[in-house]
């Protein structure tokens, strides 16, 4: 008789987003009249840019002749991709990363969550809290993080460092002394990020300590501050401590297409003198069969003056809407953060309502669907989510509706 895997027995309450789909479907049920806008799940909205589109075309022509046709992609991705994001993400920004250090996937959430793949479960683990729920999921699922603490929303074997208005939703240094920390910069949820400096601080710690930090910047396009860095490999030391993740999907809207890459250098070692580049690569090439050669070409893309400029403009979109709900929220008197450097505007539930009372109230009475704080760790009770990931008309549509409360 087969048994299952346990750990996933364990796993408290549904996945997030499943939970507000069930919701939101249930209120639509009851009102098929309301026209619901979804300002909650972070989902681009505009289409892929005309270069994209272009190099899909004329890949998509390359695979129906047998001269230009593409099977199986090399394990690591294809070398035009590899040299594209050594050159534009790393090169331009002083960074050195050799082409055997990039690995392109189909996503960066597939790549967290695999990660886990290629560490023991005796590592002690360290997340913000709140929290991408990856992170935390994909190790419990492996059995990596102890036992399930009920009363306190909390695993044993994860430390939780609270990201509030008090720190400025900056993480500060454990007592307890983490084997794997996880950074989301600029953060998911709560949309801010850390200066060159306090991201330093991290490296420099995470060297010291012999930790691993696994950095997700699927954000990077959208930093707009001058003291934030891009990718983590800017700070001194970060080679020997930091494998950075990366994607395609926020910064020109490949989350239906699919393409991600991750930066595993061969200078980072475990304590036994292990490379974790190897472990890796060995991963990759026996789960993975490759990112297809028509989405890789347009990754590429996404790299030339065009695809430059044209995704640069879709990046000024979400933008422009994340100012505005930041602006008029605030003239409502809302106490916001985010929405600078990241799609996301991470505001405090008025008069101390809990987050899904919050959610339940924009849903029923605005008509405008968000994700409460609480979903992403017990330090987002009293917070709510919004993205600027709407259409403008949608987003002003909105912020009316909540100007109506
Ligand atoms: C959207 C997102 C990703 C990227 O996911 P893909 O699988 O590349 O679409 C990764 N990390 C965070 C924190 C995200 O919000």
């Amino acid at each position: 008789m087969f048994k299952v895997n346990r750990n996933y027995l364990k796993l408290p309450g549904s996945y997030l987003f499943s939970t507000i789909a069930k919701k939101v479907a249930a209120y639509k049920e009851m009102h098929p009249e309301k026209e619901i806008i979804s300002l909650g799940i972070g989902d681009v909205t505009q289409p892929l840019a005309p270069a994209v589109i272009e190099a899909l075309h004329s890949a998509v022509e390359e695979m129906s002749r047998a001269e230009t046709f593409h099977g199986y992609a090399p394990d690591l991705g294809y070398e035009f991709l590899r040299k594209a994001i050594a050159e534009n993400d790393y090169k331009e920004r002083g960074v050195q990363i050799a082409l055997d250090e990039i690995f392109v996937s189909d996503g960066a959430k597939s790549d967290s969550g695999n990660i886990v793949d290629i560490f023991s479960e005796d590592n002690i683990i360290a997340v913000t809290d709140p929290v991408y729920p990856v992170y935390v999921d994909s190790n419990a699922m492996s059995g990596k993080t102890g036992e399930y603490i009920q009363e306190k929303e909390s695993w044993s074997k994860v430390i939780y460092m609270p990201c509030t208005e008090e720190n400025r939703f900056v993480p500060e240094i454990p007592e307890e002394t983490p084997d794997i920390i996880y950074i989301c910069c600029p953060n998911n949820p709560t949309g801010t990020t850390l200066k060159k400096e306090e991201l330093q601080r991290w490296v420099d710690y995470a060297n010291e300590k012999r930790a691993v930090i696994i950095y997700d910047a699927a954000y990077e396009a959208y930093i707009s501050e001058e003291d934030v860095p891009h990718s983590i490999y800017e700070c001194e030391g970060a080679k020997t401590c930091a494998i950075e993740m990366r994607s395609f999907s926020k910064n020109a809207g490949f989350t239906g297409t699919r393409l991600g890459f991750t930066v595993v250098p061969k200078e980072l070692k475990a304590a036994d003198g292990t490379m974790l580049n190897s472990l890796w690569a060995r991963r990759h090439g026996t789960k993975f069969n490759g990112a297809p050669y028509i989405i890789q070409k347009a990754g590429e893309a996404v790299y030339s003056d065009a695809g430059k400029a044209q995704t640069k403009e879709q990046i000024a979109y979400y933008m422009n809407n994340a100012g505005q709900i930041r602006k008029e929220l605030s003239a409502m008197g809302y106490t916001v953060f985010g929405g600078v450097n990241a799609p996301y505007i991470w505001l405090q539930t008025p008069e101390g309502m809990k987050s899904w009372e919050f959610f339940d109230l924009l849903l029923e009475e605005a008509n405008v669907v968000g994700t409460p704080g609480s979903g992403f760790g017990p330090s987002g009770e009293g917070y709510f989510r919004l993205t600027a990931f709407g259409s403008a008309e949608n987003t002003t549509k909105a912020l009316e509706r909540i100007r109506a409360l």
